[in-house]
């Protein structure tokens, strides 16, 4: 009885949970992103405020629970000095959710080979890789320019950030020769307000359904050996 009461209690409240790490290039809005996170599933969940969320260094760590699920984001810094420390988490991790801040295109090639690096280890052979083109909430404010992107109804936030931002199709072209290297495995890329929202829910829910359905495939090349 209590064997049968034990696993009814089980199979009621218990989650299954999954590592996912939340990288990018520092700046990109990786902070921003989990704290829009857990507001947004974590019920009666008070944060900071977004706009006084400052550069990652070291490591944000934060749950959050969608249907049976729940999800442990790490949330590494993307200084130079510390992605070398990444491929310490590979190993333990079901999924990546990949940062880019879509209004710095100085940067994006950095942030490119920093990608390209990541999607290489052998470690995440497999791992599913959401990539978000962050910060398009700036391409809105700037859009009566009409690069593109016009789904969103929103309005500046910041008039001193820069006032454009690449799109979608400018982002995939950057990160093209990538492609290849993703190899077999999901991998999305979506646009993404981190600030506003958009686009968040979207992206956990996508992150939800392939790492779970992860757990019923074959076990990965590092697993076995
Ligand atoms: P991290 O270093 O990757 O963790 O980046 P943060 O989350 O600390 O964000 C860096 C800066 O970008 C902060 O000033 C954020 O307010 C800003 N930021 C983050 N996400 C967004 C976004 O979606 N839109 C805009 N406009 N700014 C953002």
């Amino acid at each position: 009885m209590y064997t049968l009461l034990s696993g009814l209690y089980k199979y009621m409240f218990q989650k299954d949970e999954y590592c996912v790490l939340i990288l990018g290039l520092d700046n990109a809005g990786k902070t921003t992103f989990l704290e829009q996170s857990k507001t947004r599933f974590n019920k009666n969940y008070k944060g900071m405020s977004l706009s006084k969320i400052t550069t990652t260094v070291g490591l944000n760590i934060g749950t959050v629970d969608v249907g049976k699920a729940r999800l442990m984001f790490w949330d590494l810094g993307g200084q130079e000095e510390l992605q070398s420390l990444w491929d310490k988490y590979y190993a333990e991790c079901h999924g990546v959710i990949y940062v880019i801040d879509s209004t710095d295109e100085e940067r994006l090639s950095e942030s490119k080979q920093a990608f390209e690096k990541m999607v290489t280890s052998e470690a995440l052979d497999g791992v599913p890789i959401l990539v978000l083109a962050n910060k398009q909430d700036v391409e809105l404010w700037n859009c009566s320019g009409g690069r593109g992107w016009t789904g969103w109804q929103a309005y500046p936030l910041w008039p001193h950030l820069p006032q454009t931002c690449l799109s979608i199709p400018d982002i995939k072209t950057a990160f093209s020769d990538c492609a290849s290297k993703i190899g077999r495995r999901d991998c999305l890329t979506q646009a993404c307000s981190a600030l506003t929202g958009k686009g968040v829910r979207e992206g956990i829910e996508w992150m939800v359904k392939c790492v779970v359905r992860n757990v019923h495939r074959p076990p990965r090349q590092r697993d076995i050996t």
